[in-house]
């Protein structure tokens, strides 16, 4: 295997279990790594620290293990059988009233560069780097092994998510049986999910404990639920008696989805979508909502994009705190990784300062357990929220 050595002292982020080497910290490599290569990563007195794929890039070496194993189709087996212990510990696998999950969560399940998530019989991976792209059908396969009979098919969906300059070649594609895109199940609500057509892996699972909490805030409230895109918060706040609720969404598609899934669900709902763009929308109404979910796309996906970001958060904030009922409450959400939640919170501040009004934050919100975070890599932390009740 190439062997990877580090600067002096470069060694004691991986000492500390932090999964990435940056191109910086290494002296040098012996051999010639091709991306996706597994290689073995040294201090600079040659003391054996980690195994990882190899990436051109500011991330040289993402870590699998830090300890001198063979990474074969038993130690796939193992991180998978893993990760599902802790989704059944948390309660969201093998539950009959739920089948949709994160089963791996990247960094946060010690396994960087992968995503797969479970639409009840449909696993769907989305690759980030090219080391897991390069063992696709071998993780197909472990799941396979993992879930046997449960399991019909793996949807491979890395297109646009590995780095282009890999020129990797990666198509979104079945590389195990075949679906189609089918009704789940989160915490007994019904919801379409089309991993093939839709955004990201088809569905956000990462919001289902804050639609929970909506919907236990949500009777008797009028409820607007901004970039709903298939409508999961607007499901949730019916189900917990809102006396009205819109849904807003630019995409003619998510509001399409919208409607299905609150009409799957309920036989009769106080409930309109919406396809508009939601700074208008903002605009344009008045105080008629009590409830207002602001769960905007990533605002800014890369550093350079920050203060523009920063800017949009405080924006949008200022129009829904500044609109919303007396008594109101503001669900507030970023899921920006380049911004912290700190940044957040002071744009969401500075947006709340505008209002005039007087705000308190009754929840301080964040991803689910199956969106893990490894305590020593903190940056996995990407989903920030706030419940923020204005009078
Ligand atoms: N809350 C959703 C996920 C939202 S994803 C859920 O729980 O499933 C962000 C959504 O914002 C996408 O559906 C996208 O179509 C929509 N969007 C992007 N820009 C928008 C804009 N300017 N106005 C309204 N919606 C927008």
């Amino acid at each position: 295997m190439v062997k990877i050595i580090l600067k002096p002292g470069k060694e004691q982020s991986v000492l500390r279990f932090h999964p990435w080497i940056f191109s910086g910290a290494i002296k040098k490599t012996e051999g010639n790594p091709a991306e996706g290569d597994l290689v073995e990563v040294y201090s600079a007195n040659d003391h054996f620290l980690a195994i990882g794929h190899y990436q051109i890039g500011s991330i040289t070496v993402r870590i699998i293990s830090f300890e001198q194993v063979a990474i074969d189709s038993g130690f796939w087996y193992q991180k998978l059988h893993q990760a599902y212990q802790v989704r059944k510990t948390i309660g969201v696998a093998e539950n009959p009233h739920n089948n949709v999950y994160r089963l791996i969560h990247g960094e946060g399940d010690g396994l960087p560069g992968l995503i797969i998530d479970i639409y009840n019989d449909t696993a769907v991976m989305q690759m980030h780097s090219v080391g897991m792209f390069r063992i696709r059908h071998i993780l197909a396969q472990t799941l396979k092994d993992l879930f046997g009979d449960n399991l019909k098919a793996v949807y491979d969906k890395s297109e646009s998510t590995i780095p282009f300059k890999a020129n990797t070649g990666a198509k979104n594609e079945y590389v195990l049986g075949n679906s189609q895109a089918c009704e789940i199940l989160e915490y007994n609500n019904k919801f379409m999910v089309d991993w093939v057509e839709g955004q990201k892996t088809g569905f956000f699972i990462d919001q289902r404990e804050n639609r929970k909490l909506v919907e236990s805030y949500s009777k008797d409230r009028c409820v607007l639920n901004m970039f709903c895109y298939t409508g999961g918060f607007s499901v949730y706040a019916i189900r917990g008696g809102a006396k009205l609720v819109h849904s807003v969404d630019s995409s003619d598609k998510a509001i399409e989805l919208t409607k299905h899934n609150v009409a799957s669900n309920f036989a009769d709902a106080n409930h309109e979508a919406f396809a508009e763009d939601a700074f208008e929308y903002l605009n344009k109404i008045d105080d008629k909502y009590d409830l207002i979910i602001l769960d905007p796309p990533a605002f800014a996906k890369h550093h350079d994009a920050l203060s523009n970001a920063l800017q949009g958060y405080k924006r949008i904030n200022a129009k829904a705190i500044s609109k919303i009922k007396p008594g109101g409450i503001v669900f507030t959400f970023s899921c920006s990784q380049v911004v912290n939640k700190d940044q957040f919170r002071q744009a969401v501040f500075s947006g709340a300062a505008m209002s005039k009004r007087s705000v308190r934050i009754l929840h301080q919100l964040t991803q689910p357990a199956d969106h893990p975070v490894s305590i020593y890599h903190p940056e996995g932390e990407y989903l920030k929220g706030l419940a923020l009740y204005v009078e």
